[in-house]
């Protein structure tokens, strides 16, 4: 009996680390795994936070979307093109695109 709750207890703190590490609750997830020890196998798959986080933000209803979008696919609302300079020919191109001016991959 008490070598299941050190079991269950491991489960708990390992659950919560793993779900603060991925920029999720640690106080849902470690209860949740003390609980259910399965559940630790799904916050370890699940993708992090974080990486949402990293994105950019939409113009127009402030939700975070991905970096590369060109809608937003909360409101559909357009965002503005970043531009950044080709290292190669100086030129200014749209992010993420090949320059069209010299064909070097950005
Ligand atoms: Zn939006
Ligand atoms: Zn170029």
């Amino acid at each position: 009996m008490t070598r299941v709750v050190i079991f269950n207890l491991i489960a708990g703190v390992a659950g919560g680390l793993v779900a603060k590490s991925k920029g999720r609750s640690p106080v849902f997830w470690g209860l949740l795994s003390f609980f259910f020890p399965f559940a630790l196998i799904i916050v370890f798959f699940l993708p992090a936070v974080l990486a949402v986080q990293s994105g950019k933000q939409c113009a127009n209803c402030r939700r975070a979307i991905p970096k590369d979008a060109v809608l937003c696919p909360y409101c559909g609302n357009q965002q503005p093109i970043e531009m950044i300079e080709c290292p190669n020919c100086r030129s200014f191109v749209q992010r993420n695109r090949n320059c069209p001016n010299c064909g070097r991959a950005l």
